[in-house]
């Protein structure tokens, strides 16, 4: 299993996370359902709920949906997180907005090294989503020998809970998952650019980019 704990298979069918946040966060799931959509009518659901409504309500509130980023917000996830593995200088971020033809722009985050330390830095830069499969992909291949904050580690377990509560109706065994690796894929996926900064600071290592490519020191 290339990434682990991320994909699961269950008879033969192939589940991601993301899959499964979508079915938690879709009232239907618990057996309500809004018709017209966005009217404010709800009925309730001839079917039996896929999950409770208590379940339902429980991952709402225990997750924030990033909101649109609004033109020079200034909002990043990883400012003042990483070091350039080059030279050493920081790593500092800036945004850049496209206009598209239909009239609406689209943001750009790049990461580069600020080259305090050598004004010739080769360095190159690294957007925003490249960065974060990035650390995915380095809490998934270090998960056994990272250090973690006491809060990181509360964070993880409770989202692991509701993974694990969830994962059970289904049937579908959770023994090659491992807390850190589920909530930072959640995180680095869906959550605010809050809990991805407050997730790579309760890693305690310090996080170096060099070649592109992420390491700690
Ligand atoms: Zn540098």
């Amino acid at each position: 299993m290339a990434r682990r704990g991320w994909i699961y298979e269950s008879l033969g069918e192939k589940i991601t996370l993301s899959q499964v946040f979508l079915i938690l966060n879709n009232p239907f799931y618990y057996g309500e359902f809004e018709y017209p959509e966005q009217s404010g009518k709800w009925f309730k659901g001839a079917h039996q709920p896929l999950i409770s409504k208590e379940l339902f309500l429980q991952v709402q509130s225990s997750r924030l949906i990033p909101s649109k980023v609004k033109y020079g917000s200034k909002t990043f996830a990883f400012k003042g997180i990483f070091k350039c593995g080059s030279c050493g200088s920081e790593i500092t971020v800036e945004e850049k907005f496209k206009l598209l033809k239909d009239g609406s722009l689209r943001r750009h985050v790049y990461y580069h090294c600020t080259r305090q330390v050598k004004y010739d830095c080769p360095e190159k830069y690294v957007n925003e989503s490249d960065l974060s499969a990035k650390l995915l992909n380095y809490i998934q291949t270090n998960v056994a020998s990272i250090k973690i904050s006491e809060e990181l580690q509360r964070r993880a377990a409770r989202h692991f809970e509701i993974v694990i509560h969830h994962f059970a109706t289904h049937q579908i065994s959770t023994d090659r998952l491992h807390p850190l690796v589920e909530y930072a894929g959640f995180v680095l996926n869906k959550g605010s650019y809050t809990e991805q900064g407050e997730l790579v600071q309760g890693i305690q290592s310090t996080f170096v980019i060099r070649g592109r490519e992420i390491t700690t020191t």
